[in-house]
């Protein structure tokens, strides 16, 4: 058995199952669950607000989170991470934030054409209502991001580049350093949606000089309802607050309103602190692993389970040949993949099937659906057997 798979109370409940959709969410530690209760039976107490004790100390774990977030993904400063309720909450800020500031009518967003919807549907919008074009960068014939095509695409219109660091379809890994010079060497700004980056290779945002990062803890092994906005200084002091509210301000009267530095004026309200508490202690956790094992243990999974699928006949694998994480898309023969997902599903296999909210990838890869299983380091070589077992016996019993 798998040596870190004692650490999830969620598979002592489930001892025989067979869980391959981490890219959709993942299993908590024992330690985020017990950060959890442990805040709110001890410690809950509003943040940034009341100076009595345990406020100060809410406030200050609040704080430290902060901290250990922008060690966790390279950033130089805690100001620069934005607590979200996740990764869409994210986006969603940075398109809006963007809009008023950087855009004007005419001005060209790039992205690929395997983008998650959360990165996608934001800037349709926001192209519509603006005037913006939008333009998208093809796949190679390895189902990988194009850097040729990209060079065409981005121009000197370009004001935004934004893309996802991994696909959650194809596991494809996209390229972003060298797009980062590309989009820089236009004075135009890089997006990435870390959704499936973040949690399944070590990140340095400001190696990769990425400009604006959004994930999700869910993903990462911690709490729903709380992700990450990693955004420059620069832009942080240039964009406007989205939401307005309390906390957010510094001196309010009847008709004019001072905002708080970033990253303050974007966290109106009162804020998910337990969520920020479950967030520090899942990257605890995945520090004790470190991100570099936790890559590379995901990395040999995925490898072995798209070699084994791939040696079934009337199985075909999607995603680069070179695969570099857990995330494994396939079809089987001409059966719909919810058919197969049921049928895995009665033998206690649990893996996604459909459109991934990745609608046009799907439909560039000439199907209506596809199976997904993704692989987290938890996972293990004889799941990944007992997964290709099924889908034997799935392609005897449909026929
Ligand atoms: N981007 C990618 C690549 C994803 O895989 C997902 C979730 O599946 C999202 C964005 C959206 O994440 P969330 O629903 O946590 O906001």
């Amino acid at each position: 058995m798998n040596a870190y798979r004692k650490d999830f109370p969620f598979f002592a409940a489930h001892q025989d199952l067979v869980y391959f959709d981490n890219a959709a969410t993942t299993q908590k530690p024992t330690t985020v669950i017990q950060a959890l209760v442990n805040y709110y039976s001890n410690d809950n107490a509003s943040v940034h607000r009341s100076t009595y004790t345990l406020a100060q100390q809410a406030t200050d774990q609040y704080e430290q989170v902060r901290a250990k977030v922008a060690d966790f993904i390279g950033a130089k400063d805690a100001k620069q991470i934005l607590f979200t309720k996740g990764t869409t909450e994210g986006l969603n800020w940075i398109a809006q934030g963007i809009c008023h500031q950087l855009l004007q009518p005419g001005d060209e967003i790039v992205l690929s054409v395997m983008e998650h919807h959360s990165n996608l549907v934001v800037w349709q919008r926001l192209a519509k209502e603006l005037g913006l074009k939008l333009k998208y960068i093809n796949l190679t014939d390895q189902q990988t991001l194009d850097l040729a095509d990209a060079r065409q695409k981005i121009t000197a219109k370009t004001k935004v580049l934004a893309v996802t660091g991994v696909s959650n379809v194809l596991g494809s890994v996209t390229p972003i350093l060298q797009l980062s010079e590309l989009i820089h060497a236009v004075n135009g700004i890089l997006v990435v949606d870390g959704a499936q980056m973040v949690p399944t290779m070590p990140v340095n945002v400001s190696q990769l000089q990425i400009d604006c990062l959004a994930f999700s803890g869910h993903k990462l092994f911690g709490p729903t309802g709380i992700g990450v906005l990693y955004a420059t200084s620069t832009l942080l002091n240039e964009l406007p607050p989205i939401e307005f509210g309390g906390e957010m301000v510094d001196q309010v009267s009847l008709t004019t309103t001072s905002f708080q530095p970033a990253p303050y004026k974007f966290e109106a309200g009162t804020q998910n602190v337990a969520g920020v508490i479950g967030l520090g202690a899942a990257i605890d956790y995945l520090q004790t692993i470190g991100m570099d094992k936790i890559h590379t243990e995901e990395k040999m999974l995925g490898q072995y389970l798209a070699k084994q699928l791939g040696e079934v006949a009337g199985v075909n694998v999607y995603g680069p040949i070179k695969r570099d994480n857990g995330i494994v898309a396939f079809n089987l023969d001409r059966l719909h993949a919810h058919d197969v997902a049921t049928f895995l599903d009665a033998n206690q296999i649990y893996v996604r099937a459909g459109t991934h909210c990745a609608q046009p990838l799907v439909n560039i890869l000439g199907v209506n659906a596809t199976l997904r299983a993704s692989l987290a380091f938890y996972n293990s070589f004889e799941e990944c057997d007992q997964l290709v077992t099924a889908i034997k016996a799935a392609k005897e019993f449909f026929d």
